[in-house]
């Protein structure tokens, strides 16, 4: 089995391809998009099983090496909700963000009827996993950033989630950050660190 040279990334949004083909330009890769058409489910329970689930099937669909990713929010009060669902929790990320914050407002009710403390606590998780061309997974890696969900949102930039999701460790929410920033501290930014050097070594 040879090197990575072309290493496809297991995703059909043209913008998750593009953030990833800036992550690992320097790495001397060829970075194509899956095929057109090519759906794989993610029926895992964890993000990392969803990451291994897609990477498998993209390596074994195209014989090339494969990069996938899955990623989400996880909110304490709510049990670790919506977790590897977050996409799929509404409709529209206004529609998503206000399913949130009442879910969240109704636990903590609750929580503060039984004389416990409220908690906003979340976090985001990402998960990568590169799977050779024969459709075996060899590295995989996880990134988080801890946080908070505030009650309203704040911010412009991003999306999904970012407007609630505050990290006490920048005092921004992920929508107030430049883009540079939310690629340091952010679980994506993060899990591509931890990345990075493990692909380099596969590499050489
Ligand atoms: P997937 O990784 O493409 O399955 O998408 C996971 C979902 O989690 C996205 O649709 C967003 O709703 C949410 N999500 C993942 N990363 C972020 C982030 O950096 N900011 C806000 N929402 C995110």
């Amino acid at each position: 089995m040879g090197t990575p040279t072309t290493l496809v990334i297991a995703s059909g949004n043209a913008g998750k391809v593009r953030e990833f083909g800036h992550l690992l330009a320097g790495l001397g890769l060829e970075i194509r998009p899956q095929p057109e058409g090519l759906e794989v489910e993610e029926t895992g329970a964890t993000f990392a099983e969803n990451a291994r689930l897609k990477a498998e099937a993209v390596a074994r669909a195209t014989g090339c090496w494969a990069l996938a990713d899955d990623s989400g929010l996880s909110v304490s009060a709510l049990g670790g909700a919506p977790g590897v669902h977050s996409a799929r929790y509404a409709d529209s990320d206004a529609a998503r963000i206000e399913r949130l914050l009442r879910e969240l407002d109704a636990a903590n009710t609750k929580a503060v009827a039984r004389g416990e403390s409220p908690n906003r606590s979340a976090h985001f998780t990402a998960a990568l996993a590169v799977a050779n061309p024969g459709g075996e997974v060899v590295l995989e890696v996880e990134g988080l950033c801890p946080g908070m969900i505030l009650e309203e949102r704040r911010g412009e930039g991003g999306f999904g989630y970012d407007p609630v999701f505050f990290v006490p460790e920048a005092g921004l929410t992920f929508a107030e950050m430049p883009k540079e920033l939310k690629g340091e501290v952010g679980h994506r930014g993060r899990a591509f660190g931890l990345l990075e050097p493990r692909l380099r070594v596969l590499l050489s």
